[in-house]
């Protein structure tokens, strides 16, 4: 088994034969090449990244990272992990082609990889801000480790930052902005903040959170074009005729899943490329895990998309393991979690629009959970500085067992007792 790091397989224009290809370094290339090890896969492995550090985690990069509370060398794992799991890392080369038939991966450098088995790990971008004046200097993203350098350098000079969108990102980084003395103002499309994903009590509750930090906030509001002077960007105008000066833009509009490589190779693609619960694609030696795959989701009872650590980890294991010669079907609940200001917000399940909503502990406290029903069936749980509540609910709902709406309410039910 070969044990050395970084590999010289990516050495440019030679030709390396591998047993297993990963191609994307991240949460769920890692879980893949992990999982697979564990599982008694004695292959050769090259995992294959076009960034150039150790896999490293992402969360941090819209929270502590822009306050300085984390350094800028975050790895999900050791160095010495990869050298002892005998997983050569082929760091800083895009995978360009792929051919099924000739199972072959082409590298921008030209390189090619032959490979038995093949996992494409290749994770989501940043959705690009689609208006005029979004090429100016001062209109940035965030997704790697380089965006949240470039970020980080842009606000400490800022003194004032348009936000366009207000979901978990642009609601983070908002929060940050505000710790660094920041003027801030968020602008979002839709009716409320994070609508896609957690419950209207929610939302409100994060709303006058950051209004009570100062944050202004634009519901319901599109941006038109953004202006500047001598190429950088000076401020936003909004489709309502309002114009918000600054010297920051941050696009917070999403992430789109890195499907063209599996396309281009025929692979059904969907909103994501399409896996079965075995992570496997449209071609038995290739599989998919992690924000760049369209699922079954078990707990949804339908296909999804989800762009989360737990999701990309959880089936990067699942495919790894499947991949070894032990299926094992992805079936995780669901989890996800964002820091802003002192709030921990954290949600596991799936909520489902118009059910039932139980109120769990104090909302005036800043700590309390909804718990999200589905008819009578308990569909997630969102929880405000509750950590509690969200480790039992992952427990409970991993379990199939959930209370009554009546047991949820009352403040003297220990959940606990139905784990
Ligand atoms: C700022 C930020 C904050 C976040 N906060 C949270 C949070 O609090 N909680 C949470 O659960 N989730 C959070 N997320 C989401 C979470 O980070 C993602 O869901 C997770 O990183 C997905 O992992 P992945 O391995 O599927 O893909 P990614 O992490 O996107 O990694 C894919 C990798 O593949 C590489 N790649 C793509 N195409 C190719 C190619 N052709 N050749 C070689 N390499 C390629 C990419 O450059 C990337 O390095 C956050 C994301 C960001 C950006």
């Amino acid at each position: 088994m070969p044990t050395s790091l970084p590999s010289t397989a990516g050495t440019t224009g030679t030709s390396t034969d591998f047993d297993l290809v990963v191609v994307g370094a991240s949460y769920a290339g890692v879980g893949v090449v992990a999982a697979a090890r564990e599982a008694g896969f004695s292959g050769r492995i090259a995992l294959v990244g076009d960034e150039t550090e150790l896999p490293y985690q992402r969360p941090p990069l819209s929270k502590g990272f822009l306050l300085g509370k984390a350094g800028a060398n975050l790895p999900l794992k050791a160095a010495s992990f990869y050298a002892e799991a005998g997983v050569e890392f082929v760091a800083g080369r895009r995978a360009v082609a792929l051919d099924r038939q000739a199972q072959r991966l082409r590298l921008d450098n030209g390189t090619t990889l032959g490979f038995r088995q093949l996992a494409l790990t290749t994770g989501a971008r940043a959705a690009a801000l689609r208006c005029p004046g979004a090429e100016l200097d001062g209109v940035v993203s965030l997704r790697s480790l380089g965006d949240a350098h470039v970020l980080s350098e842009r606000l400490g000079a800022a003194g004032s930052v348009v936000i366009i969108g207000g979901g978990f990102i642009g609601l983070e980084v908002a929060s940050a902005a505000i710790a660094l003395g920041k003027q801030v103002t968020v602008v979002e499309a839709g009716p409320r903040l994070i609508g896609h994903a957690v419950a209207p009590e929610i939302s409100a509750y994060m709303h006058s959170l950051h209004a009570g930090h100062g944050v202004t906030i634009r519901l319901a509001t599109k941006v038109e074009r953004i202006e500047g002077d001598g190429g950088k960007v000076t401020a936003v105008l909004c489709t309502d005729g309002s114009r918000l000066p600054c010297d920051l833009v941050l696009a917070a509009v999403g992430a789109v899943p890195n499907t063209e490589l599996a396309a281009a190779a025929g692979l059904t693609v969907e909103d994501g490329i399409v896996v079965d619960e075995l992570c496997r694609t449209s071609d038995p030696a290739i599989f998919a895990a992690g924000d760049c795959t369209s699922h079954p989701n078990l707990v949804a009872g339908r296909r999804l998309r989800l762009s989360s650590v737990q999701n990309a980890h959880d089936q990067g294991r699942a495919a790894g393991s499947t991949i070894a010669g032990r299926p094992e079907p992805y079936k995780a609940v669901p989890w996800f979690w964002s820091d802003q200001y002192d709030v921990k917000l954290q949600m596991v399940g799936l909520g489902v629009a118009g059910g039932p909503a139980i109120l769990r502990g104090s909302t005036s406290e800043g700590r309390f959970s909804l718990f999200r029903y589905d008819g009578d069936r308990l569909a997630a749980i969102e929880s405000i500085n509750r950590p509690a509540d969200h480790m039992i609910g992952r427990r409970l709902l991993a379990a199939g067992r959930w209370p009554t709406p009546e047991q949820a309410a009352d403040p003297e039910f220990d959940l606990r007792s139905l784990a």
